[in-house]
């Protein structure tokens, strides 16, 4: 950005937080210097946002602020990763000051809010698009990856499913909620809940987890592909807000729980003598559980409604 750069960079970005003790040199040098801790793994993710296909143009800056962190935040929240850093990558296509003052205002209240640090960035001309990288710590040998579920454990989610979906409907138009319904729905959407307290919560509990960005369906093929096996979905376990259920068709309803995407929850599996210490494990991490299904021998997803084999058409969000 040939004018203005370095000034927006110091207006809406630096110093906008309390510095982490780990942070050595913070925005404002080549490279952020940080000092990991020993005995961690690095957990690094990075996630970009791009106007027209993530979010629509007109979207509140401040949910955009918020809602690009926090769906970063859920990729640490699926490791049993603690955040720490975090560096921005901004495309902008011209310096609106007041959308800026709102997008950052929105990010460093996620920012503050799970104690991490914006270390550095870039900023550049063009059409609008949002790139966070991430990086959190988690203790060698407790993380959470995709690989570890056996056959017998049960598959659990927190939350509710698809109600991001139905707030991404609303807002495009498609479906005409309740003022009451509407809100909290295009809440989920737009100020998903990280679930870092869950993630931590479920190391050295939960076999395998993943976050679900996609949709379940499509997020706990991952689990099954990476662990060698098959997971089973049970169709009326599917844990649906009065939200949803209040507005949608059952079938609708279910396609939405299992391929709407955008939930920001996690899918996670336990062994089955696991299962009875989620209650306490998860009390104080402000998410609710459900248990959604099964491992079994094989490969893929499988869904089951009513006891029986149930085909259901539904693929997660895929670009290409
Ligand atoms: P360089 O040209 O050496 O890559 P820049 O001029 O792009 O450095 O950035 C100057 C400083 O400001 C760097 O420390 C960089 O990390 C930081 N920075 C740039 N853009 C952002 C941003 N959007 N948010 C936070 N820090 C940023
Ligand atoms: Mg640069």
């Amino acid at each position: 950005m040939a004018c203005g750069e370095f000034e927006l960079i110091e207006r809406f970005f630096k110093n906008r937080q309390k510095q982490r003790s780990d942070v050595v040199l913070p925005i404002g040098d080549d490279c952020a210097l940080l000092a990991p801790r020993a005995e961690q793994l690095l957990a690094v993710s990075t996630d970009t946002l791009v106007s027209g296909v993530h979010f629509f143009p007109d979207i509140v800056p401040h949910a955009l602020g918020y809602k690009s962190l926090a769906i970063n935040l859920s990729d640490l929240a699926a490791m049993g990763a603690t955040p720490r850093w975090v560096s921005l990558a901004l495309t902008l296509p011209s310096v609106d000051e007041a959308w800026l003052e709102q997008f950052s205002a929105g990010f460093f209240e996620a920012a503050d809010y799970y104690d991490i640090q914006l270390i550095g960035g870039d900023v550049t001309k063009g059409p609008l698009s949002i790139t966070l990288t991430v990086q959190g710590e988690v203790t060698k040998g407790q993380q959470l990856t995709r690989r570890g579920a056996n056959v017998g454990d049960w598959i659990c989610v927190t939350g509710n499913l698809g109600d991001s979906a139905l707030g991404l409907q609303s807002l495009a138009g498609k479906v005409d909620l309740p003022p009451g319904d509407r809100d909290s729905v295009i809440k989920k959407h737009y100020y998903p809940i990280p679930r870092l307290l869950a993630g931590q919560a479920l190391k050295g509990v939960a076999t395998a987890a993943i976050d679900l960005s996609d949709g379940l369906a499509s997020d706990v093929a991952h689990i099954a592909a990476a662990s060698g096996c098959k997971a089973i979905i049970d169709i009326d376990s599917l844990p649906l807000s009065n939200a949803l259920l209040a507005n949608t068709t059952p079938e609708q309803g279910v396609k939405l729980g299992l391929g709407g995407g955008e939930d920001y929850e996690l899918c996670f599996t336990v062994p089955p003598a696991a299962l009875g210490t989620l209650d306490t494990l998860l009390a104080h991490t402000g998410a609710s559980f459900h248990c959604v299904g099964q491992i079994h021998n094989g490969s893929g997803v499988e869904f089951v409604q009513n006891n029986k084999t149930a085909v259901i058409d539904i693929k997660g969000f895929s670009h290409f």
